[in-house]
Order: C-alpha cells, then structure tokens, then sequence
C-alpha cells in the first residue's frame, strides 16, 4: 500500500500511515490508556529511552532514531470511534509516553490537538507529557477538556543547563522557553507540573541545579514534581555513551562502572538524587502531589515512574 511521505527541511523525513487503532491498554499505571500520533521523535534526545524499544523491534535506535517519524494520519478519527463504544469508561488517557507529542510535525497535523479536543468531548481525563512550546497553540481545547474532565500537563525539564541541554537534547526548545509554555498554560488554569527526565548522575544531578529547576517550576505555577535518573538499557546505552565519549570524555569510565551490567542505577546510588528533588521541594507548594480528579476516581500522578511503567504505556 502507498503511503505519502515528505521530508521537512531538518532533513527529518514523515511517513503518513494510518493507524488501526488509536487507544493502547496500560496496566499497573494511573492511567488506563495511553495514545501517540506520532512514532519516532524528531527531537532525537541522546538519553531517549525510546532507542532501547526500537532496538528490541528490529528498528534503528542509533544516529537514525528520529529521522524517520510515523504519523497516524487517522488517529483522531479512529479515536473518535473508539471513545463513542458503549464500553468505553473514561478511564484517564496518557498522551506523550512514547513520542513528544508536541514535535515539529504536530504545527502541520495538529493530530495531538484533534486527539485532546475528542477526549475533552469524550470527558475522558487527560495526562500529556511534553518538551514541547508548541503546545501553547493549544490552550484553548486544553482548558475546554479540562472543564470536562482532569487535565494534567508535564513539562520535561531535566536541566536548566545551557550545555547539558543543547549537547543532549538535539532538536528540543530551551527549557526557558517550557517555563514560558508553563506559566502560559498554568494562567490559563490548567494543572501543570514538571518532570527532571531523565536527570543525568554528574551532569546535571546537582543538589543546586536541580533546585534552579524546582524554583524556575514553582514561578512558573507547576503544582507538582517527579524525578528519574537515566536508565541504559540496550538501544539507548551504545548511543548514549558514544555521545558521551565525544562531549564528555572525563564522564565516560565513570558512567562505565556506575551502568556496568546493569541498566539502572542501584538504589543506593538512585536514593540521593531522590534525596535532592526532596530537599528543593521542601516547604515548596509542590512539595505534596495533589490527586487527579476524574469523573470516576481519583488517580495519584506518579513522582517517579520508573521505566518499567513507562515501558507499559507504549
Ligand atoms: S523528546 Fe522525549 S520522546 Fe522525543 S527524543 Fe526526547 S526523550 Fe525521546
């Protein structure tokens, strides 16, 4: 079958093909569901964890990853159909879990928008994700969804660093320029928080960088926060740490023995970093994450999903 394809002038190239279905079952997570229009993140972040997944579908999780995005012309439509069945509980609606669902592609197909303003119609409760400024085009069906049903959007933000962001976030916008998506979308009156994802052990696990993150949130009216520390499972580890040797070289035997036959750091090593985002929290309004209304129930966002859940929300 043909499917039409382009490629924009970032040399990242577009395959339009539709989807069979636009809902995917999660289990053992706060939300139900989770959805991406797109496949492939053209933002093409050294750390993605995305790689390991793509590597594990027989899918290039090297320099490649991200030069190719699938967009599901049809998602709307298909969730439109989905979310009309009789059977259908309004259970909360991850968006973002696999792919930036505010890339570049979504200012031409705007599917994510077409995605938040069904669910809104559906009063299904929605739980986005994001590094995205872009999203701020879509203020208007974010705060007609969140009149319907709970509405929750997470600013990616794992550092404040200038370096650390250009040298490991490829095609992403500034964090200052999330802050000012933030602060747009928390005076508008939506609920939004931030996640340090994935924070970096000696690049950016600073107990005073990621309290500039904390502060620069909490001014920009985030009401929650979570943390995770950089997992290196195969896929993201061989491109992770062939980016590192090039920037970074003095960091390379130390992430070698810290990630030795392992794909996450141990507790012992996780527990301090925790420690920290504590600590920046502490007598900060976001120090308690406030549950999730639904129309059904209550869900708690995590503050640290671990890899493991984000794995089940592909
Ligand atoms: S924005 Fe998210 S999904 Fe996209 S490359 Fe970066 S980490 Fe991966």
């Amino acid at each position: 079958m043909f499917y039409a394809a382009w490629t924009m002038g970032s040399g990242v190239s577009y395959r339009e093909e539709p989807c069979r279905s636009a809902l995917n079952r999660v289990r053992g997570m706060p939300f139900g569901w989770s959805l991406n229009p797109y496949m492939g993140c053209a933002h093409r972040c050294t750390f993605c964890y995305v790689r390991a997944f793509e590597r594990r579908a027989d899918r290039p999780s090297d320099d490649r990853y991200g030069t190719s995005v699938r967009v599901k012309v049809n998602i709307v439509e298909r969730l439109r159909a989905e979310l009309a069945r009789r059977s259908w509980r309004r259970e909360a609606v991850a968006i973002g879990a696999a792919t930036d669902p505010y890339q570049p592609a979504e200012g031409r197909y705007r599917l994510t928008r077409g995605c938040v303003e069904a669910l809104g119609a559906a009063s299904t409760p929605v739980d986005l994700i994001t590094r995205g400024p872009l999203i701020v085009r879509d203020v208007d069906v974010l705060v007609a969804a969140s009149l319907r049903a709970a509405v929750a959007v997470t600013f990616s933000i794992p550092t404040l660093d200038p370096d650390v962001w250009r040298t490991t976030e490829i095609a992403t916008a500034p964090p200052r320029q999330r802050l000012r998506a933030m602060e747009r979308l928390a005076v508008a009156g939506l609920r939004v928080g931030v996640g340090l994802a994935p924070i970096l052990p000696g690049l950016s696990d600073d107990p005073a960088g990621m309290a500039s993150v904390i502060r620069a949130a909490q001014g920009a009216g985030a009401s929650y926060a979570w943390c995770n520390v950089l997992n290196l499972r195969p896929g993201t580890r061989e491109h992770f740490l062939e980016h590192l040797a090039r920037d970074w070289p003095d960091q390379v035997a130390r992430y070698e023995t810290m990630y030795r036959g392992r794909a996450y750091l141990p507790d012992a090593a996780q527990i301090p970093i925790r420690r920290r985002l504590r600590d920046a929290l502490a007598g900060t309004p976001l120090d308690r994450p406030r549950p999730m209304r639904t129309p059904r129930t209550d869900v708690a966002l995590p503050m640290a999903p671990s890899i493991e859940q984000l794995r089940l929300a592909l």
